[in-house]
């Protein structure tokens, strides 16, 4: 049977690293890949999924619009699995697509993203995917003090810890820091 996995985690745990690494042991044994990210702030068509220590593979975008089934049905003939970065960003709807592609169209489907903002909420794409994936992985990461990190601040040009505004900053100069729950309560004053 075919699965929806969700492998979520805080951020800079090298989430994009392991997808990268799992679609090319597909390719190496000769079975296709789709590999999916979200836009954002470019228009949808191609992307890129790129990781920290230096590799990268071009990849179709989705935005809001995007009805993932459709996109993944049209290319499932050489498609022995499908990868999704910024899983965070699907809308619940999405990921009800998603776990269509799994159960009708018989391909398993990776899910990579966040499971918390900076506020410490969950994103819409990781609260579907918490409750509709077969498979759940935790991608851990360490906070400056060694425990494993689960919580996210975003800190601005000057060091300091947001704690308010939009979920998703494109463009910014802020920077973003992975830390346990008790530095993040430090941390946003919480
Ligand atoms: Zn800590």
């Amino acid at each position: 049977m075919a699965k929806l996995y969700f492998h979520y985690s805080t951020m800079n745990a090298g989430k994009s690293t392991l997808l990268l690494q799992a679609s090319y042991n597909y390719r190496e044994r000769g079975m296709g890949t789709l590999l999916l990210t979200a836009a954002l702030d470019r228009r949808a068509g191609q992307g890129r999924i790129a990781s920290r220590i230096g590799i990268g593979e071009d990849a179709l975008t989705f935005d809001e619009a995007t009805d993932m089934f459709a996109l993944i049905q049209d290319r499932a003939a050489d498609c022995a699995c499908v990868f999704v970065d910024e899983a965070q960003f699907l809308s619940s709807a999405q990921v009800w697509q998603l776990a269509r592609v799994a159960d009708d169209l018989r391909i398993p489907v990776m899910c990579y993203g966040l499971r918390v903002d900076f506020r410490g909420e969950l994103f819409p794409g990781s609260a579907a995917l918490l409750a509709l994936a077969d498979d759940l992985r935790e991608v851990r990461t360490i906070c400056h003090c060694g425990k494993k990190a689960t919580m996210v601040i975003r800190r601005d040009e000057q060091g300091r810890a947001i704690t308010q505004g939009a979920q998703v900053q494109v463009g910014g100069n802020e920077t973003y820091v992975s830390l346990c729950r008790r530095h993040w309560r430090e941390a946003t004053g919480n």
